[in-house]
């Protein structure tokens, strides 16, 4: 069976339906109600004036039928209810009136005027209210489909096809649960009889879309930890422990442990899928030229990629700086590499000459072979899509693979985004780093801003300014970095060097920037968001960011992190006239996971990770943030179910494993 032998659903609903992304019955069937509105029903004489009301009773009068320009209409008629007559109007809905006959049970729904004792309805449904409050399914609809219309071919489809919608949940938890099977909690998820009953059904429904989720995901990491799936290095570790001696500061113990989980994964047999996640500051850099540094006494190549060509020039400088002592060929690839230098580079990659590439996409692009690629490692890794990650993976054979993000994520995403990664965290600070006084402010106060800018100033230290926009546009009143050029010149050009940067500059002049700012001879720098990530200028311990509520909390944290890299005091002051409570958290709060889990109950995932990822990672019924001890439930028992061996679990484990696979 198929979405087209479902009864009326004819060519042109096929490709409505398609256009949602309904393609088959199953999509169909799980077509959920994004929201129900629930009938109960209303009495005129406690209604007020303007209020809406749901209604239902006996059509009086034939109604009046009137037709206006351009196809529009309008009716008229009245109605019995049990709280008196009322009058009805309704418009353009011409092709109702053949049904409305004199008595026939209708329920309207509509605005009431009290004074002339008319409701304006929105919407007509045949029959008249049961006792009972009616839970009424609301499903996204594309033009040209109606409610109506979809619950019907919903129930047509589940009716007919109902009994072969595949269920992923074995019997085992079935029966635990005492769920009731699939069909029957579809038919309530669309025609609900009551409250209760929809919960359960949900709670099932639910737990059978994360029990797959995580089944696949714990399915690919033992697939993953099969032995020989990757490298086995035997490592040095007397050398990296002598180099570690040598470091201007000394590994906190997250990150000492954090180390050890990197190299053993390196010098097993299976390959490393391993996300290194820690605050802002929390000195992630350092371990991923260990892991490096580690690779290469081995005699394998490593690629470390970042978002953007400020961080990869930054990251190639530390590094060469680090290394200055040991025979490291370590090179920088990015789009502005000049061509003659990339032949080079390529060169030296496809040989082996090379042992270290830092870059950007650019290491990513077809040219670029490896002769043993080992490790790859990814910075800032949630800035990257998917696709993009996998394809430098494939350079190598079977490179073991290291994720580092500096957005905590809430647990729920860790589970799933990050489920079939091994994770390492590293949540101490760097012994002398001094906390962020973070202070949100008024536009109104400008002036106090200012004045604590210019004691910043005169004790020799230099300020970030961030601003949502480079320049004005029409349709927008946000603070631009144009804009703000202006003011600071005026407010300090006097004595400070004031400059910009933003993502529209190119690379070569974005570098110039920043290597000035980090010289000391620009004092202020005006930002859009691409400082966001990575970037290290200890002396920087002001950060001022301007319509702050135009940010997630999430980025805000990111964007704080860029001062506070020394033992100096620093300051982040956000400017903004509203949203000042959730702004608030960030006065109080420097843990960014708390925040990020804040910002997650406030603005959901697609703040936290950009589009590209959000985009990976929908679920049709599961919501992350209220099913976490569903989650939890559905990842231990898909744990325990994929080493269950007993064969009658065979065919459902295949056709979950199948589903992988074409996934
Ligand atoms: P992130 O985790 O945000 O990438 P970085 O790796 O850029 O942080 O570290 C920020 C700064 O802290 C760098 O200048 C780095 O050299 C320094 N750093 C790293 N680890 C320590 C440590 N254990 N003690 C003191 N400073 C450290
Ligand atoms: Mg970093």
């Amino acid at each position: 069976m198929a979405l087209k032998d479902v009864k009326g659903i004819g060519p042109r609903v096929l490709t409505l339906l398609s256009k949602m992304g309904i393609n088959t019955l199953e999509d169909l069937v799980t077509h959920y109600p994004f929201r129900y509105d629930v009938l109960v029903r209303g009495n005129l004489e406690d209604a007020k004036d303007e209020e809406h009301i749901i209604i239902d009773g006996r059509v009086e009068s034939t109604p009046i039928l009137m037709r206006f320009k351009a196809g529009l209409n309008k009716m008229n008629f009245r109605l019995v209810t049990a709280s008196g007559i009322v009058g009805v109007s309704i418009f353009n809905r011409a092709f109702l009136k053949n049904q409305l006959l004199v008595g026939t049970g209708i329920t309207v729904i509509g605005k009431y005027d009290k004074k002339k004792n008319i409701i304006t309805a929105s919407e007509i449904k045949m029959g008249i209210l049961s006792n009972k409050a009616k839970i009424e399914p609301v499903y996204h609809l594309t033009n040209g489909l109606s409610q109506k219309q979809m619950s019907t071919f919903i129930n047509m489809a589940l009716l007919t096809y109902g009994k072969d919608i595949p269920d992923y949940i074995p019997n085992i938890y079935q029966e635990k649960y005492q769920f009731a099977n699939k069909r029957i909690s579809l038919n309530i998820l669309h025609n609900p009889p009551s409250d209760d009953k929809l919960k359960q059904a949900m709670i099932r429904l639910k737990y059978e879309e994360l029990f797959a989720f995580m089944f696949k995901i714990n399915y690919l990491k033992q697939e993953n930890k099969k032995k020989n799936s990757g490298i086995e290095r035997k490592i040095p570790r007397e050398k990296i422990e002598k180099f570690v001696k040598t470091l201007p500061f000394k590994l906190t113990k997250d990150q000492e442990i954090a180390l050890d989980e990197i190299l053993k994964d390196l010098e097993s047999p299976y390959r490393m899928n391993r996300l290194l996640q820690g605050d802002v500051g929390s000195g992630k850099t350092i371990l991923s030229f260990l892991a490096m540094y580690a690779n290469a006494l081995s005699g394998y190549q490593s690629a470390l990629m970042a978002p953007t060509e400020i961080l990869a020039t930054q990251h190639f400088h530390n590094m060469k700086d680090f290394f200055k002592k040991h025979h490291l060929t370590i090179e920088l690839l990015t789009g502005s590499t000049p061509k003659k230098e990339k032949q080079e580079i390529y060169k030296g990659l496809k040989e082996g000459s090379i042992d270290i590439v830092i870059g950007t996409h650019a290491l990513i692009q077809e040219e670029v072979v490896y002769a043993n690629l080992g490790l790859v490692i990814t910075d800032e890794q949630h800035r990257f899509g998917v696709n993009q990650r996998a394809n430098l993976e494939n350079k190598g054979k079977k490179p073991d693979t290291l994720y580092m993000s500096a957005t905590p994520i809430p647990r729920t995403y860790a589970l799933t985004i990050y489920g079939d990664m091994d994770v390492s965290t590293i949540k101490m600070r760097p012994q002398g780093r001094k906390s962020i006084q973070t202070i949100v402010k008024k536009s109104t106060e400008i002036k106090d801003v200012l004045g604590l800018m210019l004691e910043e100033l005169k004790q020799g230290h230099q300020i970030y300014v961030i601003a949502p926009l480079i320049e004005e546009s029409e349709n927008s009143d946000l603070t631009t970095v144009c804009q703000l050029k202006d003011q600071m010149k005026l407010a300090f050009g006097a004595h400070f060097q004031i400059d910009i940067i933003h993502g529209k500059m190119r690379s070569e002049a974005k570098e110039l920037i920043m290597q000035e700012f980090l010289q000391k001879k620009i004092q202020i720098l005006i930002s859009t968001t691409v400082i966001e990530v990575g970037v290290d200028v200890p002396n920087a311990t002001m950060m001022v960011i301007f319509d702050a509520n135009r940010f997630g909390l999430s980025t805000l944290h990111q964007l704080r992190g860029r001062v506070g890299r020394s033992d100096l005091a620093s300051t982040c002051i956000l400017i903004s006239d509203n949203d000042t409570k959730r702004l608030s958290i960030m006065e109080s709060c420097e843990d960014g996971f708390v925040i990020s889990e804040e910002d997650f109950k406030l603005r959901g995932h697609g703040d936290l990770f950009g589009t590209k990822q959000s985009g990976d990672m929908t679920f049709k019924i599961a919501d992350l943030r209220q099913d976490y001890k569903i989650l939890l439930q559905a990842k231990k028992d898909s744990e325990e179910y994929l080493k269950d061996k007993k064969s009658d679990n065979e065919k459902l484990k295949n056709e979950l494993i199948a589903s992988i696979q074409s996934a």
